[in-house]
């Protein structure tokens, strides 16, 4: 029977497997080698100078089997039932494979393109500023996703279903040990040739993805959605949909809207992106320890409640470079993705406040009062910053002094940075918060707070600010059949682990339904 064995470990020993043994014996108090091990988790603890790894190892006795690694079988459904899912992202794509596995056809729509077409149309938003509405850093294959860190951590509680989303991660192609570290990530150079796996493994099952293809419009009768069209031209049948669009497609929301789907206001997270050196970040979050080769590139989350409200870091990219992830021309967004080896010399981290429909006088009546909240800001930085994809920036301290920035550091934002003074552009609710909240956070991180940090904004796609209703048992929308409202889009995931747990999970609801499934 396998023993579980509690490690600490230097991180100049994480790699040593003769010393990872010997501390095994010592603990186990054994004498011989005739064992082998594997790893189950592994984390850094660097509270204290001294910095540790903590690490949870399976042990095995001589002849014991060591593999538990979980096998995934994809059936042919050439000929199976079908069921439409709308968008590629990790939901569609997690739905897609999910449908493979309990026998169902799945026929993906996707608006953006393929990976490999996507990543030109990435290069001519850098090199001109000119965004393509279908194809950039939030739509294309793979969605949002694609193009990011690729952080894997999530705070979904069922510890199974993250478990079988990252397994799938590693066997299409990830590293096993984003199933073992506490803070997986697998970076932008890696995640493009996982997610065409996934869509060859559909694609060689009989399932169907077709890229370029925007829903544009939805026919409802009688309660029920009856047929979805394509690129404005085709027109589907359908009996049940999966809509696993994400929060950047607001097209989606207005489509809905329009054909009399219920739909709800819901609260999201609004701020700013920073970025300092990832030096200056290891030598806060390292204790002085600086170009160590045996410690990652240092991360840091944090949190504050400033006058009752939570101000706090999100998406942090150690090594990474911020992106322009607008979808649409006049507007500006930026977010953050690293390559795997997390080795550019920036780190960079939203930091967001709380957005509430509350904020607003008409919450009540109007499902779309966040996202005009957060559309304005975005379109507001646009201007300010001056077109061609810049954005507003300003160095740290004079954004809490209310000073505008003079000159800058490099920044890592490659079409451009304009000096702003972010008074202009963020409302004082906003603004008041993130200052004193940059403040409190140089009291946990010392040097946190410095003139060579530069903020970059504004960031505004945190999570969807519209909710897509849904029958917390079916997963069904309350009043429209048929419409499976599904994942960060519809407001029920926020990152790539728990869309993809909530693509799958649609497809239970699904298969219920058909009675092909009892149990979800
Ligand atoms: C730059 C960047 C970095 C990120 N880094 C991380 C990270 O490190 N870790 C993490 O967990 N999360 C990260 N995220 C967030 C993460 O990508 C999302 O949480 C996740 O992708 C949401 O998955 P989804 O499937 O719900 O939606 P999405 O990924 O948004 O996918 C939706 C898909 O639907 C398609 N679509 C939209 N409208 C239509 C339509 N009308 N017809 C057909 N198709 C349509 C879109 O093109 C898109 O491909 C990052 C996001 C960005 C932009």
């Amino acid at each position: 029977m396998a023993i579980l064995v509690q490690l600490r470990i230097k991180p100049e020993f994480i790699c040593d497997d003769f010393h990872i043994k010997e501390a095994i014996k010592d603990q186990l108090k054994w004498k011989n080698d005739d064992f082998s091990f594997i790893w189950k988790k592994r984390s850094i603890d660097a509270r204290k100078p001294q910095i540790f790894y903590n690490c949870t190892l399976e042990v095995f006795q001589k002849g014991e089997c060591t593999s538990d690694k979980p096998k995934f079988e994809f059936k042919n459904v050439k000929n199976s039932k079908a069921l439409i899912i709308i968008g590629a992202g990790p939901a569609g794509l997690y739905a897609g494979l999910r449908c493979l596995e309990l026998g169902i056809k799945p026929i993906i729509y996707e608006r953006g393109k393929d990976v490999r077409s996507r990543r030109r149309d990435l290069a001519v938003l850098n090199k001109t500023g000119i965004v393509n509405p279908d194809s950039n850093y939030c739509f294309g294959e793979g969605g949002a996703g694609t193009y990011s860190d690729g952080k894997l951590y999530t705070r979904s509680k069922k510890r199974g279903d993250v478990d079988k989303v990252l397994q799938l991660f590693v066997h299409f192609g990830a590293e096993e040990s984003i199933a073992v570290d506490a803070h997986p990530h697998i970076g932008t150079n890696k995640l493009p040739q996982i997610i065409v796996a996934m869509r060859e493994q559909i694609i060689n099952n009989g399932g169907e993805v077709h890229f370029n293809s925007k829903v544009s419009d939805f026919l409802i009768e009688d309660g029920g959605i009856k047929k979805i069209q394509i690129n404005q031209v085709n027109w589907i049948d359908c009996e049940d949909v999966i809509i696993a669009t994400g929060h950047s497609a607001r097209d989606m929301f207005n489509m809905l809207h329009d054909n009399g789907v219920r739909l709800e206001s819901k609260s999201f997270a609004l701020g700013v992106r920073v970025e300092h050196t990832q030096a200056l970040i290891d030598k806060i979050q390292y204790h002085g320890r600086l170009n160590d080769d045996y410690l990652p590139p240092a991360s840091y989350a944090l949190v504050e409640q400033v006058e009752d409200r939570g101000v706090y870091s999100f998406c942090m990219c150690p090594g990474g470079i911020i992106a322009p992830c607008a979808t649409n021309e006049n507007e500006v967004v930026t977010n953050g993705w690293s390559p795997s080896k997390r080795n550019n010399i920036y780190s960079n981290s939203g930091i967001v406040v709380a957005i509430h429909p509350d904020d607003f006088s008409n919450s009540k009546q109007d499902p779309f009062v966040c996202l005009n909240f957060q559309q304005s800001i975005e379109q507001k930085a646009y201007q300010l910053a001056g077109g061609q994809q810049k954005v507003p920036a300003q160095r740290l301290l004079d954004f809490v002094n209310g000073v505008q920035s003079k000159d800058f550091p490099r920044s890592s934002y490659v079409p451009g940075i304009t000096s702003v003074n972010f008074n202009e552009l963020l409302p004082p609710f906003v603004l008041k918060r993130l200052k004193k909240a940059f403040v409190l956070f140089d009291k946990k991180m010392k040097g946190f707070l410095t003139n060579d940090a530069v903020i970059h904004g504004p960031e505004s796609r945190t999570s969807s600010p519209i909710l897509i209703p849904r029958n917390p048992e079916t997963l069904e929308h309350p009043e429209v059949s048929g419409i499976f409202p599904c994942a960060e889009g519809a407001g029920y995931a926020g990152g790539i682990v728990s869309a993809a747990i909530d693509g799958m999970k649609c497809v239970d609801a699904i298969a219920c339904k058909w009675e092909m499934l009892t149990q979800k």
